[in-house]
């Protein structure tokens, strides 16, 4: 995007989101005073007003998301019967927001998951679109994986992901941003090799039309966004048919909102691979190292409701400047 142009598209979306309307010609007074003055107060039905902003974050209902996927639900790998809770679930929040929840259907083969013998069966990805959005009008999609490994409460992998992905789905849940959010079933391995993970990612991007396909400006995975770190890590795939430019893009609105942030290539271990390898560009949140990986520890003590924080105000900040771009 043109930077000199970016202000200015900012506060058109910020108009759009309050008012469910671009009203450009709306969006010159952003003084500090919202109290109407007596002649305004008159003429209020025909005169646009100064829009509220988007939501802030609000870290304690992410942390209250990661908990209850962790420890009421807790483990959940991908054809489990708590996977179907989970996604049920998750089906509940997203249509309670308003969007338009439909599930695909994704088959998730036999195998094994970190040593342990994982069944096969349906892990469906969870897809929510505003209302009447067609599937080919531009948009970008975010998305966290909600499955775990099958010995893992998950509080950081991936609950913080999902959590933070409900998050932004609240936030933008009264705007016009054009978004689709997805909970991937079925990410964790199940056997060696590129075609034995993430499968609802990889059969998310095998169904899409060409039009559909190219509909899609950008994506972004939230994959373990919560453990303590000096910095948010911001990472792209770099397959050969991929990108840098969404990473850069998350790293830009990082820098300018005085976020903590690392950069980084070749990561190829979320579910941004698979819209990576598909040419989408892409690029993948988080991923800080932490001792209860893969483990029965990885309970939501290893989470620090700030460092959710941190990637939820990058995340947010970048859908609200795709909002605004043409
Ligand atoms: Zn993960």
């Amino acid at each position: 995007m043109d930077r000199s142009s970016r202000p200015c598209l900012l506060r058109a979306s910020f108009c759009a989101l309050a008012l469910g309307l671009v009203l450009l010609g709306g969006c010159t007074g952003s003084g500090t005073d919202d109290t109407p003055s007596p002649s305004e107060q008159t003429t209020a039905s025909s005169e646009p007003t100064t829009p509220d902003p988007p939501p802030e974050v609000d870290t304690e209902r992410v942390l209250a998301d990661i908990g209850h996927l962790a420890e009421t639900i807790g483990p959940r790998h991908g054809t489990s019967e708590a996977y179907a809770e989970a996604a049920a679930w998750v089906e509940g929040r997203l249509t309670g927001l308003g969007y338009e929840v439909t599930r695909q259907q994704v088959d998730a083969p036999a195998g094994i998951t970190w040593g342990v013998d994982v069944p096969a069966g349906d892990s469906p990805n969870v897809i929510a679109t505003r209302p009447g959005a067609p599937a080919t009008d531009p948009h970008v999609v975010v998305g966290a994986h909600l499955d775990t490994i099958p010995v893992a409460p998950g509080a950081e992998d991936n609950a913080s992901g999902v959590a933070v992905m409900l998050e932004l789905a609240r936030i933008v849940a009264e705007s016009e941003v054009p978004v689709r959010f997805v909970a991937f079933g079925a990410e964790e391995p199940r056997g060696p090799g590129d075609s034995l993970h993430h499968f609802g990612s990889q059969q998310y991007v095998a169904a899409l039309a060409d039009d559909e396909r190219t509909a899609i400006t950008a994506m972004v995975a939230l994959d373990r966004v919560g453990v303590p770190g000096p910095e948010v890590p911001i990472c792209s795939g770099d397959s050969p048919n991929g990108t840098t430019a969404v990473r850069d893009q998350l790293a830009t609105i990082a820098t300018a909102g005085g976020v903590p942030h690392t950069v980084c290539g070749g990561n190829t271990t979320s579910d941004h691979w698979s819209f990576d390898k598909a040419g989408i560009p892409a690029a993948r949140l988080g991923s800080i190292p932490y001792a209860g990986y893969h483990s029965p520890q990885d309970t939501v003590g290893v989470v620090d409701p700030a460092q959710t924080g941190r990637v939820a105000t990058i995340a947010r900040g970048w859908l609200l400047e795709n909002s605004a771009s043409p």
